[in-house]
């Protein structure tokens, strides 16, 4: 006897957060690459969950100080 594969039955996300300190990291369809977004607008490509949540976690470090990136 066979069970049914697990599923959440929870609907599609219909809120995202924003704001200063929010990262987002999506997953290219069909794909292994994923793709993260820093709050300030940046995007990068990795297939390394360690090494793109590097790069978002080290970026705020390149905006500028002066306010020309939010
Ligand atoms: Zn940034």
């Amino acid at each position: 006897m066979t069970e049914p594969p697990l599923r959440a039955e929870l609907p599609p996300p219909t809120k995202m957060l924003t704001g200063r300190s929010v990262y987002r990291v999506v997953w290219k369809l069909n794909t292994d690459v994923l793709v993260g977004y820093c709050w300030c607008g940046e995007s990068h490509e990795d297939v390394d969950p360690i090494a793109l949540w590097d790069w978002l976690l080290a970026h705020p470090a390149t905006h500028d100080p002066a306010g020309g990136a939010r």
